[in-house]
């Protein structure tokens, strides 16, 4: 038995994606740029996926840039805001940031740009009062505010609406990185104010490569590499057609279940009882940003003293797939610098594992874990394995 609860790494794409991506493959693989008539197709194959995404976010079509991927997406609007309005040349943006966004700006920073780090409360979520002192002292010289919508890490998630309206009345571009976001809740585009949002295909049972901006009609973001017409001039580049229509499909599939009543109920319970469970079974286990506002998702669970990546080895060896955030992966025992930004104690950091589920992931698959994690913890605890 397998239980793959890594989802906020990426999601295994539907039959009907790979199907839709094939048929493009097979049959729309001519450049939809072209004039004739297999140009003409592949536009409207392309056409179509726009339209697909623009309803899962609540847009208009034409507000929709197909990029390839949330990295992209998001370095795009950042740099194309700064490159918008010279005369406001500061940024704004968190340290709870996915390192797309985070490793950018310190690479701004590195070389001159001011960047203004968004103070946040020791649950994760922005202090509104420190960003309206923000605001009314620096708000003239900042161009963008950067805000991810959904943390990948620990799930906690931000008041965006709150903050639209502030940098709105101080004239700040507002982004949010949705990448952990759209898909899994509604998004509503219309009522929120946001200028830019980004999203990526494969948090959604899409395929990887394949990432979108919307930019609300007249936001101040420049297209930031000339090279061609496409994308309306935002994007310069032959599209990835087939990516793009089966972005388009799993965009549509996520739409059709984020509409049914209450869709999200059952994966709710399935991270409540999967938390109620290890925190029964291993009382020391620490649920990070229990208290804050979650996606319904993703836990973060904390086995003090510890090492995730042994904790990780384990899990994987008994069927388990559950990861630690990016440094962890890459081979580095270095904790997590959210986790770290948030305050958590270096052991606590060191021992945390995130369980990350879809909206595919089986009954099944949450009993497999809950009967592997904690026999695992205890083995772990036994042999006196790698302490932080
Ligand atoms: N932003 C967030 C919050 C993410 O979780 C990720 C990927 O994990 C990205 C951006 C980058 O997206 P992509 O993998 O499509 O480049």
């Amino acid at each position: 038995m397998q239980a793959y609860l890594d989802c906020n790494a990426t999601t295994n794409p539907l039959p009907e994606v790979i199907e839709a991506m094939g048929a493009c493959l097979r049959e729309r693989w001519a450049n939809p740029s072209s004039v004739h008539r297999a140009g003409v197709e592949a536009r409207h194959a392309l056409e179509l996926a726009r339209e697909q995404v623009a309803r899962l976010i609540g847009c208009a079509p034409r507000a929709v840039t197909f990029t390839s991927g949330g990295t992209e997406a998001v370095q795009r609007v950042i740099l194309g805001a700064i490159a918008a309005r010279p005369e406001r040349p500061a940024i704004a943006t968190s340290a709870l940031e996915h390192s797309a966004v985070r490793e950018l700006v310190q690479s701004l920073e590195a070389r001159g740009t001011r960047i203004h780090w968004l103070a946040h409360r020791p649950d994760g979520v922005i202090d509104l009062g420190a960003l309206d002192r923000l605001l009314a002292d620096h708000g003239a010289s900042i161009s963008v505010l950067s805000l991810m919508w959904a943390n990948n890490e620990t799930g906690v998630v931000q008041p965006i609406a709150e903050v639209a309206a502030r940098c709105r009345t101080a004239g700040v571009v507002l982004h949010t990185d949705a990448v952990q976001w759209v898909g899994r809740e509604a998004t509503n585009w219309s009522t929120l104010g946001i200028d830019a949002l980004t999203c990526s295909a494969h948090k959604l049972h899409g395929p990887k490569g394949v990432g979108a901006i919307a930019t609300r009609a007249g936001a101040a973001i420049e297209s930031i590499l000339p090279g061609g017409p496409q994308e309306l001039g935002r994007r310069a580049g032959t599209e990835n057609v087939a990516g793009i229509v089966g972005f388009g499909v799993a965009a549509e599939a996520a739409r059709m279940w984020i509409d049914r009543e209450a869709a999200t109920a059952p994966c709710r319970s399935m991270i409540a009882t999967l938390e109620r469970a290890i925190v029964a079974a291993v009382p020391d286990a620490i649920v990070n940003a229990a208290a804050s506002p979650r996606l319904w998702n993703t836990s973060s669970i904390a086995f003090p003293g510890l090492e995730a990546e042994a904790i990780l080895l384990l899990l994987s060896e008994r069927g388990v797939a559950a990861s630690a955030g990016a440094a962890c992966s890459s081979g580095s025992l270095e904790p997590s610098p959210v986790l770290l930004a948030m305050g958590l104690p270096d052991p606590v950091a060191h021992g945390t594992i995130r369980l990350s589920v879809s909206r595919m992931t089986t009954d099944r698959e949450i009993d497999h874990a809950l009967k592997t994690i904690p026999g695992c913890i205890e083995r772990l605890r036994r042999s006196g394995s790698p302490a932080a």
